[in-house]
């Protein structure tokens, strides 16, 4: 069986985002390669595949590259985790496994054996929004991938048997159900790290905050059936192909496999809305390690103030690198990360640091923050991290999978701007009068999430409660037998 995964959440980290704000207008079809953009810190062409809708609703994102014998192919359905409640949150991720487990022709075995001997390899996997199917394959045999990949995706046979296995390997991938131990541990808040407890503020209540989270045992074969017949439509799917393909050959398998799917009526859900900020405040919690830091709730890939923040996670991890590390020797690697969903994000700053040393980690990592707030940054040196980050991207993208990744994560620009948009000529033009304008913005006082984390002794836990368990053992019976013993005494006198 291909071998599955359940991503972390806030996955999109780094080169494949997102960006700017815009009015919905859905796309019918593009003219491909028209206007070719070639600048010189990407791919030539890469924000201009052809992008078109078949019949039945279907969006095809085509991109042709010459130079490696491969073709990477995606399927996207629009469903993932937090399209259900906490208890159901498992159903995307047990159908995702289910359609690699055999159609009425091949069975999985067969299905695995088709695509390894005709050079291919696939992969699946769900996270909080969408579930991603992955054949990368020899480019003589594309149309083979775009085959099989249909019939996976359309001729599944559920079976009882294979839906127990699923839930098992789900269940495996998950750490296994939780025992009462951890159930204990969970309940009263000693697993949960100061960051967990600020998204369970900050957070929709269907992602991070999710509690208790649902497990693959506690869906049902109903509520797979039903997930199929609702998710699965040709309205919310996307199909992308990407590398060394002829275009009109392409369309042509696209037309005779996926475009003979069935038109189907789909309206998405809206997202929950996010939780009211609950404005400036301080959150402990207990990691494996003494931590302090500060979340900011920011806009996410599709804000505008994403590419200032983008800029100021190189920023902030140099200069916070340069001034606790190198000059002070406090912690050995401050951790600045950015990472979202199109529509919310998360700066975040932390670093592991001794006990009697935090107040000051603590103050010095708000002076920054505060040069930032009072725009006091020396402009050269968030010129030089955009610069930076422009060259990291002209390394970023290479494959024919690495474009097509790219393609799939940056969707929600097809869906609020009609096409991709170039990330280098929007970076380019970003001034650094405007990206500490952003970030002053962001990092708000009256927004700021202060969190610390104490050391989770878990072996020192652990040892303590053997030691009371066996003091018990010992001190009860004797207490019991001397109880006893006065009583006797008692009776005597
Ligand atoms: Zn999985």
């Amino acid at each position: 069986m291909a071998l599955s995964d359940r991503l972390p959440r806030y996955r999109r980290v780094g080169r494949a985002l997102g960006r700017c704000a815009g009015v919905c207008a859905l796309l019918v079809a593009t003219a491909p390669f028209a206007a070719a953009h070639a600048g010189p810190f990407s791919p030539p062409g890469l924000y201009d595949p052809a992008v078109y809708r078949l019949a039945n609703g279907l969006q095809v994102v085509l991109r042709p590259r010459t130079g490696a014998r491969s073709v990477a192919i995606r399927a996207v359905v629009g469903v993932g985790t937090s399209s259900y409640p906490c208890r159901e949150q498992e159903v995307p991720h047990l159908l995702e496994h289910l359609l690699f487990s055999g159609t009425s022709s091949h069975s999985e075995e067969e299905l695995d054996a088709l695509i390894s001997s005709h050079g291919g390899s696939w992969n699946a996997f769900t996270d909080d929004w969408e579930t991603t199917y992955q054949v990368d394959i020899f480019s003589g045999n594309a149309a083979l991938g775009v085959e099989t990949l249909h019939e996976i995706l359309t001729d599944t046979q559920i079976s009882e048997d294979a839906i127990a296995v699923s839930r098992d390997v789900v269940i495996h991938e998950d750490g296994g159900a939780p025992g009462f131990g951890v159930a204990v541990l969970d309940a009263l808040g000693l697993w949960e790290s100061a960051h967990d407890r600020a998204l369970a503020r900050l957070d929709r209540p269907r992602t991070s905050a999710c509690k208790p989270q649902g497990i693959a045992s506690d869906v049902t074969r109903d509520e797979i059936e039903a997930a199929y017949h609702r998710y699965y439509v040709p309205a919310n799917m996307t199909l992308v192909v990407v590398g060394d393909f002829d275009l009109d050959a392409m369309r042509a398998t696209i037309a005779r496999t996926f475009g003979r799917m069935p038109d189907a009526p789909f309206v998405a859900e809206p997202k929950e809305p996010l939780p009211p900020h609950p404005g400036a405040i301080a959150l402990r919690g207990f990691a494996s390690d003494a931590s302090i830091g500060f979340l900011f709730r920011t806009g996410g890939y599709a804000s505008p103030e994403s590419w200032a923040l983008r800029v100021l996670e190189p920023y902030l991890d140099q200069r916070l690198y340069q001034v606790l590390t190198v000059e002070r020797g406090l912690t050995y690697d401050p951790e600045v990360r950015y990472s979202a969903d199109p529509d919310v994000g998360w700066f975040e700053i932390s670093a592991v640091v001794d006990s009697p040393d935090i107040e000051l980690v603590r103050s010095l990592i708000a002076a920054e923050l505060d040069r930032i707030r009072d725009r006091t940054v020396d402009l050269d040196a968030l010129e030089k991290a955009r610069d930076g980050l422009l060259l990291t991207y002209a390394q970023g993208i290479e494959s024919n999978a690495d474009v097509a990744d790219y393609y799939v994560s940056s969707l929600f620009e097809l869906e609020d701007r009609g096409r991709f948009v170039d990330e280098e000529e929007v970076l380019q033009s970003l001034r650094p009068e405007s990206i500490l304008e952003a970030g002053a913005k962001a990092f708000a006082a009256d927004r700021t999430v202060s969190l610390r984390d104490r050391r989770l002794y878990t072996t020192e836990i652990l040892a303590g409660s053997l030691l009371a368990v066996g003091g018990a053992a010992i001190y009860v019976p004797w207490r019991l037998v001397r109880r006893r013993r006065r009583r006797r005494g008692t009776v005597k006198t």
